[in-house]
């Protein structure tokens, strides 16, 4: 049988090449704003600076719709700061609903204002002094970790040696790429998301070809027959799909 339908041509890949990450530094003293920003730029980050806590709320919370940078993906702040201070630009930006990680950066070490800090909403706080190199894999590690939680868990439907990817429209039979054309690929969607269900021939095409369909129940079979051929082992044995007689299929 050579009359298949297409192959799915999977959805074109999402843009590969990461963009650079930009950091914010809300820092008042100049010789620190200026040497972390030029360390942090030597680690190829985009880097951009504030002065006070005001400039620093522009540089973060650009209106919806309004053109500007590239949003921030972490800020570093100072606690003591002309205009609004660290802890209350912190707090702002989380009632804004902001996300991106933040690493308050204070001469204040004490344990009062460490906990206070994460209380508003810090990921992390490092007490001046502080190292260059230690800065930065804290930026890194931050960066990382809201990465982590930014990508979506990978939605998959699995049964023995047949998985079923679902944001990919992509099957593989043990580690075997399978070509499935869209109604195969929806027939077995639909068998792997209700597994053990019984299916009617009209069920199926209510489901997949949609109520419209004006063919043969034959149509159906046929489909199955494809389906069989490609993640079956014997096709002529189905262990993955097998036939009701008088009912339909099921799947598992
Ligand atoms: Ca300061």
């Amino acid at each position: 049988m050579t009359t298949s339908e297409p192959a799915l041509t999977a959805s074109p890949p999402p843009n590969l090449t990461p963009r650079t990450e930009r950091i914010l530094i809300v820092e008042d003293e100049a010789l620190i704003r200026e040497t972390v920003a030029l360390a942090l730029m030597d680690e190829g980050y985009e880097v951009e600076t504030a002065a006070d806590g005001k400039a620093a709320l522009d540089s973060l919370c650009v209106p919806p719709g309004e053109m500007g940078d590239a949003p921030i993906d972490l800020a570093i702040l100072d606690l003591m700061l002309p205009e609004v201070n660290g802890l209350d630009l912190c707090r702002y930006v989380r009632q804004q609903g902001l996300t991106l990680p933040i690493l308050i950066l204070s001469a204040k070490s004490s344990e009062m204002d460490r906990v206070v800090g994460l209380e508003v909403g810090a990921d992390d706080y490092l007490a001046k002094p502080f190292g260059m190199k230690e800065l930065i894999a804290r930026c890194r590690a931050l960066l990382r970790r809201h990465q982590r939680q930014l990508e979506p868990t990978q939605a998959i439907f699995r049964h023995q040696d047949i998985t079923l990817y679902l944001n990919e429209l992509r099957v593989t039979v043990g580690t075997c790429e399978v070509g499935l054309s869209p109604k195969e690929y929806r027939i077995l969607e639909l068998f792997m998301s209700h597994p053990r269900r019984v299916w009617s021939r009209e069920q199926l095409i209510e489901k997949v070809w949609g109520p419209d369909f004006m063919g043969d129940r034959k149509t159906v079979d046929v489909h199955i027959r494809w389906l069989r051929e490609k993640i079956e082992p014997d096709p002529s044995s189905p262990k993955y799909i097998t036939t009701l007689r008088g009912f339909g299929y099921r799947f598992g």
